[in-house]
Formats: C-alpha cells, structure tokens, sequence
C-alpha cells in the first residue's frame, strides 16, 4: 500500500462513524427465534408488538378517593351521597348504570371509573359521614382519570421491530399479554487476539509476555450489545497462522481482531486481511486512544482489526463496532449522542485528534463533574478500570477550562 491510499483511507471520527453506519444500515438481519419473554431481556425484537386491546381497558382511577361529576363541586364544601364502592379488578354491576347528579362512588387506584364521573377526588380532600361524604376540594373534568384507550389503542403498535428489548420494553410486552416473543438470532462474533507476546489468561507467562485480556473485555462488550461471543486462540505475529485464524474467524457473523494493525513490521493483520481480499473501509481514524483502527470486509462479513492496546479496544470497539453489532442483532441504527458534564479540574491536551480519555463522573444530581483519571497511556487497564466514562475531546480543543460543559461518553 503507497502512503497516499494509506493516508486517504485514515478519517476524521465523525466520517469514520458516518461509514460505519452507512454499512450498518445495509444489514438486514433474517434468522429469528420465539423465546419467553424473560429469556428475550437485551435481544431485539423481530416483530413489532400490537396492543390487543385498550390502554387502559377502562377509565382508570389514578387515586384513591371518590368519583364523582365535576360540577358537583362548584360550590365547595359539597356533599355528596356516596352509593357505592368500587375496588381495582372489581366489575360494578351492583351499582347504578349511571351516575346521577348529587351521588358519587368511592372509588380505589387501578378502578374504572364508573360512567357518569367525570373526575376523582382524592381521599385526602373528603370527609365521609355515613351515606355522605363531604369534599373540599373541586376537581377539573378529567383529573384523576387515564381514558380508556389514552396510552393505546387496540391494534397499534406498542413496540416498533428492532426495538432493543429494556425494562420498560418487556413490560410493555407483558402488558400486551406476550409471553413469548419474536426475537432475531443473537449474532455469533469471533474474537481473535494477536501479538507474539500474548499469552492464555491460564498460562504462567514469562517476565516478558502479557496475558491476554482483550478477548475478555470485548467478550463482556459483545455480550452486552447482545452478541454471542466466541473466542479463538491467541494467533502470533506469523502470517500463515494467523491467516487460518482470521479465515475461520469470518465463518463467524462478525470478526473482531485485536493487535497488528500499528506501524510495526509484525503487524500483519491488514496484509492477512489484503491476501484474504478484504474491502477496506479505513485503515485509521483521528483519534486517541484508537488510532490505527481498521474495518473491512472479507467473504462477505464485516471485520475489524482493532488496535491492542486494551483501552484502545475497549474504546474502538464502543465507537465503531458496536453499531454493526446491534444492527446485526436487528436494532434499527442510532446516532451516538454523548451526555455533558463540568469539567471539575482543567483539562488540557494536544490538538488534532478526537479524544476518549477515562474519566469518572463526581458529585450528585445536577453538580455533576467529570476529572480525568490519571493514566499511564492507553494500555492502562487500571485507570481505566476506575474510570466511569470517557470525556470527549474534540480535535480542535488544547484546553477545557474549569466549569466547561464536557460531553462524556458513558462506559
Ligand atoms: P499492537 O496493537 O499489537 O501493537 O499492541 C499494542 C499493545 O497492546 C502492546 O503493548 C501489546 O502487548 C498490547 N496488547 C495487544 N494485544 C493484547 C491483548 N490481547 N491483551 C492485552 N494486551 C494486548
Ligand atoms: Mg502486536
């Protein structure tokens, strides 16, 4: 490769990004299962989800207290005759069909409200004296009631297909009575490790050589976009083997490889990558931690030789890679939008790259401040290990004054 066509494929992270989910909305993922819906936690949905019926199904009562027909309270205090009750769950055919002027039912959270009633009262504000309840304070039409039917109507759709399924998804789909559920296959990723001096976590390594622990961060990564990780030997810096790694680590969805990819003369991950005919997208991006970053394709799966320097990883496979992953998992594609928080000390750095550095998030509720961890350069797992996030710097800053609203990225 000339240093021309080399430079040229090195990008701004914004373009960068931009290429990486331009490829990630080209991915259309089909292989599905139906899992039980607490099996389905983090996986994405492959067909959306219809209420089957209203939401709420009835008028439902959001306070304890008495339903009653607003204009009834014009003139306050106003008493009532109370001519029934009306538990949550409970149908009230005892009661009249209707609610008269002058008459109101005492009435629970979660009730429907009975026809009539245009509004609850909260128990809080009457006072019950055998068959009359005395109200002193007037209610809006409305207040206190959901209308059937306000938060959903039957047939509509609840959750979208490719919705990542959270908390509140799952509820919802428990709501709408879905006890098993549609979800796309989780996406099997290869990770290769590579590096002469990286050694099997279970090894005793000698005082030169370094214990593997990329796999593992990526495997928690992968993991927790909703891939399958999977993990290979660790290939050395010798281009046959390595070869026969990365050919079997593209039988995977998506191959994710760390190491090789800098200056060096034993970097041989993109030359691999070249004689396997890959299509390379970039081959480095204007940032630190990550610079040397490639992404490919070869034999039809995306690739990514991430640099191994393990924050580098950590933090490239954040920017970059993950966005394939969840569209390979089925998620509809996401801008990346970073939180903002105080810088709590100055922080000052070299212009020209977008930065990434570990940082931990201070103080509480809206003093939020965020200080850079100190660190020994992107191979140390330790500070990052104590960070909680990252702190964003754009390529054009030298200097973030104390009090600057930083945007931070979370981890
Ligand atoms: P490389 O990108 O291959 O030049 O590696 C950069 C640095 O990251 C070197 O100090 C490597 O020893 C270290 N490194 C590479 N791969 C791993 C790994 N799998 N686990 C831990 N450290 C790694
Ligand atoms: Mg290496």
């Amino acid at each position: 490769m000339t240093e021309d066509t080399d430079k040229a494929q090195v990008l701004s992270f914004e373009e960068a990004r931009a290429v990486v989910e331009g490829q990630a909305g080209l991915l259309h993922p089909s292989e599905t299962e139906t899992l039980a819906l607490l099996d389905a936690i983090g996986r994405v949905l492959a067909r959306a989800v219809a209420a089957d019926r209203d939401l709420p199904p009835f008028p439902r009562a959001t306070r304890d207290g008495y339903a009653v027909r607003s204009a009834d309270l014009a003139v306050l205090p106003a008493r009532l005759q109370v001519i029934g009750e009306i538990r949550a769950g409970e149908v009230p055919d005892h009661l009249p069909s209707n609610l008269s002027h002058g008459q109101t039912i005492a009435i629970m959270t979660g009730a429907p409200v009975p026809s009539g009633a245009d509004a609850v009262v909260m128990v809080e504000f009457t006072a019950k004296k055998d068959k009359y309840v005395e109200i002193t304070k007037g209610v809006a039409a409305g207040e206190n009631i959901v209308p059937r039917g306000a938060e959903a109507h039957q047939g509509a759709i609840l959750l979208d297909k490719g919705t990542r399924l959270n908390d509140a998804a799952i509820a919802l789909a428990a709501s709408a009575g879905r006890s098993q559920i549609l979800v796309y296959r989780r996406p099997r990723v290869a990770i290769l490790a590579t590096g002469d001096e990286i050694v099997d976590i279970d090894a005793s390594p000698s005082p030169t050589q370094i214990r593997n622990s990329n796999s593992y961060s990526l495997a928690v990564q992968v993991k927790g976009a909703g891939g399958e990780p999977e993990l290979a030997p660790v290939a050395p810096d010798e281009p046959r083997m390595l070869k026969q790694l990365i050919e079997q680590g593209l039988r995977s969805d998506l191959l994710l490889i760390t190491g090789g990819v800098s200056m060096g003369r034993y970097d041989l991950v993109e030359q691999v990558l070249d004689e396997l005919r890959a299509e390379f997208f970039f081959t480095g991006a204007k940032i630190q931690p990550g610079r040397p970053i490639v992404f490919g394709k070869a034999r039809g799966k995306y690739v990514f030789g991430l640099p191994g320097n393990p924050i580098s990883t950590m933090v490239t496979f954040e920017l970059f890679a993950r966005p394939i992953l969840d569209a390979l998992a089925g998620m509809s594609p996401r801008k990346l939008r970073f939180l903002h928080a105080r810088a709590k000390t100055e922080i000052r750095v070299k212009s020209g790259l977008t930065r990434f550095l570990p940082a931990i998030l201070t103080g509480e509720f809206e003093n939020t401040y965020i200080e850079l961890v100190p660190w020994q350069g992107s191979g140390d797992i330790a500070a990052v290990a104590r960070a909680n996030c990252y702190a964003v710097i754009a390529p054009d800053r030298e200097r973030i004054a104390v009090e600057e609203w930083v945007p931070v990225m979370m981890k």
